[in-house]
């Protein structure tokens, strides 16, 4: 994983346990994100916070992350919490910030169903927290086994190959795991052996944004960003890890 200068701000949140579409409430303990992944849709969070540094290079860290999330899951409903959907919870600062790890505390305690969204091995830390509930799912995003294409596309997040051990240690714990192939790039194909054995299901998701073109095309891959490549190489996973008796889902048609 390559390093790169990156600006930390701590601010106080006033809201924490947000509403979302995709599960009941999405938890964010940090506002941006170190990994800056070069398809990142979250990075429309620039605009709303009014930043005009490059998306990866600034974190905020919401200090009183916990603190706020305890108070407010006493006047909200009893729902399923998405940690993260902006921002990758166990980026590099979590290591010595530890908010997701508390938030994930605060939830377990309080007995609330937790998906964890995640590109990073450091997820390991909470291994005993995470393996204390049976209401917790993790989704590793992995979009391909291929170091080379991984380096084009996610160049400051960890590598495919320490995404793919830490899942198969959690799942080892018992810990339910997914694997999100979203987007899917060149190379996703070869995940299917490396963890086949380990995941629960499998998501797999086209390129929907168009943030990376300059990134196909500066490497000579437009050819992976075709209605045919996504249709193709999707429906290969799929069967691949369907007679493997993983349950595996396509979202686009
Ligand atoms: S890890 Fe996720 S949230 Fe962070 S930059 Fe990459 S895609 Fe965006």
């Amino acid at each position: 994983m390559a390093e790169r200068l990156c600006i930390y701000r701590e601010v106080y949140a006033k809201e924490i346990l947000t509403r979302s579409r995709v599960y009941e409430y999405t938890v964010n303990p940090y506002r941006g994100c170190y990994h800056g992944c070069s398809y990142c849709y979250a990075r429309f969070m620039k605009r709303f916070l009014g930043r005009k540094e490059e998306w990866g290079s600034f974190v905020d860290v919401k200090v009183n992350a916990a603190e706020l999330l305890a108070k407010e899951m006493t006047r909200k409903r009893r729902g399923t919490v998405w940690i993260s959907g902006v921002c990758d919870p166990y980026q590099p600062c979590e290591r010595e910030r530890r908010l997701t790890g508390r938030c994930i505390e605060v939830l377990i305690e309080r007995g609330w169903p937790i998906v964890v969204q995640t590109k990073s091995p450091l997820v390991l830390v909470d291994r005993e927290l995470l393996k204390s509930s049976e209401s917790v799912d993790v989704f590793f995003s992995i979009s391909t086994a291929d170091e080379r294409i991984r380096r084009m596309f996610e160049p400051f997040a960890p590598s495919a190959w320490e995404r793919i051990s830490a899942l198969r240690v959690l799942a080892s714990d018992g810990v339910r795991c997914h694997l999100m192939i979203a987007p899917l790039l060149p190379g996703a194909e070869g995940l299917v052996e490396q963890l086949k054995e380990y995941v629960s299901s499998v998501l797999i998701d086209r390129m929907n944004y168009h943030y990376a073109d300059g990134v196909y095309r500066k490497h000579g891959l437009n050819w992976a960003r075709t209605e045919s490549f996504f249709r193709e190489r999707a429906s290969q996973i799929y069967g691949l890890f369907r007679d493997a008796g993983v349950a595996c889902e396509i979202l686009f048609s």
